[in-house]
């Protein structure tokens, strides 16, 4: 029956089935752990240049990193090694290799700014850097700004690439075998990775996920009574196109450890292109792949993609930000067949919250059923000690179980804000069916998502405050078409001055990434909206500027 479909457990939202024991092991021990099964097939290849590597090439490279680092850097235990990279096979190799060594990974945007880049090395105080020969001019002038030198390991993606003057050969780490000890040191509760993520509010900070944590996350969406993923077997090999970015939650977890776990084919792609992306699908036939909404329109509206590229695709899982329930119609009826849509929802600080549940129906627009061995809550909003809120009522979702983060990397105030109790806070506004479906309504935090990824307002603020004559600025999220949402920005400019905000504009778009620039557009007001206590009123921006458009 309905109620007794899903448990309620002291009135928390749990999932119908029993929890599980999440391995006691290490990342690498977990991925690792099925490759000497099928030694030669190929784990991951690259949709570009076509260079590969069998799960045993990736097992041994990665030993071989873990050596190496260690041996000529002199790295400490639980020390942080940035990878500002690309979707690329080397990817896995890197973060095993790392991993094993004890130490942990941050995962930076390979699409940042300079200046993005040397922020996060700065707040990670990383020791050493991967990246790629094509990215090894831009990696040197974000660690010039930094008063420490750091190696800089460069990665060639092209057999005609040079290796950038004053970095290191990556095959100089991976194709020998060093002589130093085995380590045995970490265990599942230490750091594993660090990626960024700006929270409920202020700038990007990082968030502290330990190996379980991620094993957990992986764990769940293996389960057999979701959409499995097929395993490989003697006679078969699943491939997926690795679309998502590796250095985002969703990416890595989805995109890449649950398709290594599982034995696939791990197609990546370095850079989302409409022909890279459609001759993946047409050459290495995927019947299942994980997107983004921006992608899922891609694929739904743009007039190159065929009934062909649709051919071999079973399912297509989205996430990262909300796909409509038009939208999601419009893609089925694009693929001319029964093409099973599914949404899940997830946060960089708890990675897979919800999913859909096979032989279960969902309705259209809802991002599924909370999953195994995760509580949910929802409480009325600026009040997460009151009661869980009963059937389509709105609140805020919190969430608790062992994929949620374990806080932000020497942040403690923030860390503690994050949490009220043991409940970690999402920040977004929800509610559930009466068959405990659940649906994103809004985002009470402040983060603008822009293509699924994340622009923080506050980091746009800043940038804009510094700007001569600016007085003060707010940025708020609008709706897009393409995008889902594109930052706006609301200035008041210093009394008899003026701002030329096409300069404004160039002068903010050189400072970040592309996915953060104003689309939204700025306008100059008198007064910035503000509570009392001077937190900006960034929903009455945004309320007005959707009554403009009207
Ligand atoms: P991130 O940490 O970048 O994964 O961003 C997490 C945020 O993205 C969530 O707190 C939501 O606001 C939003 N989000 C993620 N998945 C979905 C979804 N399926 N539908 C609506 N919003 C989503």
């Amino acid at each position: 029956t309905k109620t007794s479909f899903l448990r309620c457990i002291s009135s928390a939202i749990r999932c119908h089935l029993p929890d599980f024991d999440v391995p006691n092991v290490t990342i690498p021990e977990f991925i690792f752990k099925d490759f000497s099964k099928y030694p030669n097939k190929t784990a991951l290849e690259c949709a570009e240049t076509g260079r590969k590597y069998t799960y045993e090439e990736v097992r041994r490279k990665s030993i071989n990193l873990n050596k190496g680092i260690r041996k000529k850097f002199k790295l400490q235990p639980n020390d942080i090694v940035a990878l500002i990279l690309p979707n690329v096979p080397e990817y896995a190799i890197c973060l095993l290799g790392i991993l094993q060594a004890g130490l942990r990974v941050t995962p930076v945007s390979p699409f940042g700014t300079a200046d993005e880049v040397t922020r996060q090395i700065e707040d990670t105080n990383a020791k050493v850097i991967f990246t790629t020969c094509q990215l090894g001019a831009f990696t040197q002038i974000a660690v010039q700004q930094l008063s420490r030198r750091i190696p800089i390991i460069t990665i060639k993606t092209q057999v005609s690439e040079a290796i950038p003057a004053g970095t290191i050969n990556f095959q100089e780490l991976v194709d020998i075998a060093f002589d130093i000890d085995d380590v045995n040191p970490c265990n599942t509760h230490n750091i594993a990775v660090i990626p960024y993520s700006s929270g409920t509010t202020g700038k990007h900070k990082g968030v502290l996920h330990s190996h379980s944590t991620l094993i957990a996350s992986v764990c769940a969406v293996n389960s057999d009574q979701l959409y499995p993923i097929k395993r490989t077997t003697e006679n078969s090999q699943e491939t997926t196109p690795a679309v998502l970015p590796f250095f985002h939650i969703y990416g890595l977890t989805v995109a890449l450890l649950l398709q290594l776990y599982n034995l696939v084919n791990v197609i990546t792609i370095p850079k989302f292109t409409p022909t890279l992306f459609l001759n993946s699908l047409l050459k290495h036939k995927p019947s299942a792949m994980c997107i983004v909404p921006p992608i899922a329109l891609f694929m739904a509206n743009h007039p190159t993609v065929t009934k062909e590229h649709f051919e071999s695709l079973e399912i297509v899982y989205s996430g990262a930000a909300p796909l409509g329930a038009s939208d999601e119609q419009k893609l089925i009826k694009r693929s001319g067949k029964n093409l099973k849509v599914f949404q899940g929802y997830g946060l960089t600080e708890a990675p897979l919250v919800t999913a859909f549940y096979k032989n279960i129906p969902i309705p259209h627009g809802s991002v599924g059923k909370v999953i195994q061995n995760m509580e949910l809550k929802v409480v009325p909003v600026e009040n997460p000690s009151g009661d869980h809120l009963g059937i389509n009522e709105p609140g805020e979702l919190l969430i608790k179980g062992p994929q949620v983060m374990l806080g932000y990397y020497n942040r403690p105030k923030e860390s503690a804000d994050a949490f009220f109790e043991e409940w970690f806070r999402s920040g977004d506004l929800v509610y559930f069916d009466e068959d405990n479906n659940m649906f994103v309504k809004d985002r009470l935090k402040e983060l603008i998502k822009v293509k699924g990824y994340q622009v923080p307002p506050a980091e746009l603020e800043e940038l804009i405050r510094t700007y001569p004559n600016v007085s003060d600025a707010v940025v708020i999220g609008i709706p897009h078409d393409q995008y889902g949402e594109v930052p706006r920005a609301y200035l008041s400019v210093k009394a008899n001055t003026k701002i030329n905000l096409k300069q404004l504009d160039e002068f903010v778009a050189s400072k970040v990434a592309k996915y953060k620039r104003i689309i939204g557009g700025f306008a100059v007001v008198d007064n910035i909206p503000k509570t009392a206590s001077g937190k900006y009123l960034r929903k009455d921006l945004k309320l007005q500027y959707m009554q403009e458009l009207k």
